[in-house]
């Protein structure tokens, strides 16, 4: 059993849904079929997720939701004319209703419900299609399937137990249609994973029914080497790890949610980067272990948006527990960090700046001096992270020194540098002005050479 995945530009309108039919038909195995809420049409457009958030919030703010509330049930409604399934307006409309009738007190219970709207109706539509041209397709609600998730409204993750139960699935007939990014709590109601979460959905019933392969459809060809944004027609990735994937999901590769491939992963299930739009590209294979290296470097990719905590304190290094007292501090604050380089009496601590603000700067500063007496203690904001990943690095000499010498060429300091054990990735940091830059120039150094 093969499960795919559509994504919202997939599902945008009635032409991309015939696609998606067209391609679920052309392989028997393609059985298990989870779909996103309608996307964006054009750039100008709206998701539906994002028309029902704005419904949720006009609803809790007391207004007339009559506008919001057409605006949803129109994207609907043009989908199910053009696909010959009238029938389901009506059924759409009043399941819009019935949610708006929800209790409003807890207002995140009650935004997911109105979220999950896009996904199951959705399902509902493109079941409905399956259907009228003959096939036998079935709906799938969630509820019934055992997608447990905990009680993180809008940020909800999946409980152990939905593997067994969703399991039960592969014993099925015919096409199954599982609306993506949104499951129930222990307790019955609706939770929805972060947004773009339908990948997540996708790879959990991947491994529930240990499917050969995740297909994840999207609008783009594969994954590439690095931005297509920043560099023109960059080298596709035919074949990639779930490691490497990781590290540059980490540092912005956006192509499939961060957070999805940790259930095909631990069940080795290969995913498959694909394209709705042109079905016959065999797109990008994350796999456990690979054997095809075509260069040294897999991806490059740069995030912006980190700040870097610094603190020096003589003989810092004979001081037992000093790293775990400065993260105790972290940790009280609420401050998650992401690296750590070390010297021997210095040691930067580097945060996403968003977990940061003034006032919690100066708090956590006040306390390693208070505290830890660490006197010369500072924060520097605008540190972008450029991350170079490739499996086959680990067993070349040079690469490090590589791309080291061809920033400095090009001017750009290098203020951090990190390489972890696994040796398939190197991090720099520098200052955010130049990320987009590096990433080109490192770019040109191991694809363009
Ligand atoms: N429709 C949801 C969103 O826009 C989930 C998804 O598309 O994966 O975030």
């Amino acid at each position: 059993m093969k499960v795919c995945k559509f994504g919202g530009t997939s599902l945008a309108n009635a032409e991309q849904i015939r696609k998606v039919c067209d391609i679920v038909l052309s392989d028997p195995d393609r059985r298990l079929v989870v779909v996103s809420a309608p996307g964006k049409r054009n750039k100008e457009d709206a998701k539906v997720t994002d028309l029902l958030i704005a419904l949720a919030e006009t609803a809790l703010r007391d207004e007339s939701t009559d506008a919001a509330l057409d605006a949803v049930v129109n994207r609907f409604h043009a989908i199910a004319v053009d696909l010959g399934v009238h029938e389901t307006v009506a059924t759409i409309a009043a399941d819009l209703s019935a949610r708006l009738e929800l209790d409003r007190r807890d207002k995140g219970r009650f935004m997911d419900a109105l979220k999950a709207a896009g996904e199951d109706n959705a399902a509902r539509l493109v079941a409905a299609y399956f259907q009228s041209i003959g096939q036998e397709a079935w709906y799938v609600d969630p509820k019934d399937a055992g997608m447990l998730l905990t009680d993180e409204f809008g940020n909800a993750q999946v409980l152990p137990e939905s593997y067994d139960r969703l399991a039960a699935l592969s014993s099925r007939t015919g096409i199954l249609v599982f609306p993506g990014f949104f499951g129930y709590t222990r307790k019955g109601e609706v939770a929805t994973f972060p947004r773009g979460g339908s990948d997540i959905t996708g790879s959990i019933l991947a491994a529930a029914v240990m499917a050969e392969v995740y297909e994840n459809w999207t609008d783009v060809d594969s994954v590439y080497a690095v931005n297509p944004q920043l560099v023109n027609n960059p080298h596709p990735v035919s074949e990639i790890t779930y490691r490497e994937m990781r590290e540059l999901a980490y540092a912005g590769f956006s192509v499939l949610h961060e957070e999805a491939l940790a259930p095909a992963f631990l069940r080795s299930i290969p995913v498959n980067i694909r394209n709705t739009n042109n079905p016959t590209a065999k797109g990008t294979m994350i796999v456990r272990t690979r054997g095809n290296f075509d260069g040294t470097v897999t991806g490059i990719a740069g995030a912006k948006g980190f700040t870097t905590l610094n603190m020096s304190k003589y003989l810092m290094n004979r001081e037992v527990g000093f790293v775990l007292k400065v993260l105790t501090i972290l940790a009280s604050e609420g401050v998650p960090f992401e690296h750590m380089p070390s010297g021997i009496d210095s040691l930067s601590i580097i945060v996403r700046s968003q977990v940061m603000n003034p006032e919690r700067e100066q708090t956590i500063l006040r306390r390693l001096r208070e505290e830890l007496g660490i006197e010369d203690a500072s924060v520097t904001h605008g540190l972008a992270i450029v991350m170079l990943v490739g499996e086959a690095m680990a067993h070349t000499v040079g690469v490090t020194a590589r791309a080291a010498s061809s920033l400095a060429k090009a001017g750009v300091n290098l203020e951090v540098i990190n390489q972890g054990a696994s040796e398939i990735s190197v991090m720099f940091g520098i200052r955010e002005e130049y990320c987009n830059y590096a990433v080109k120039e490192l770019y040109k150094e191991f694809f363009l050479k």
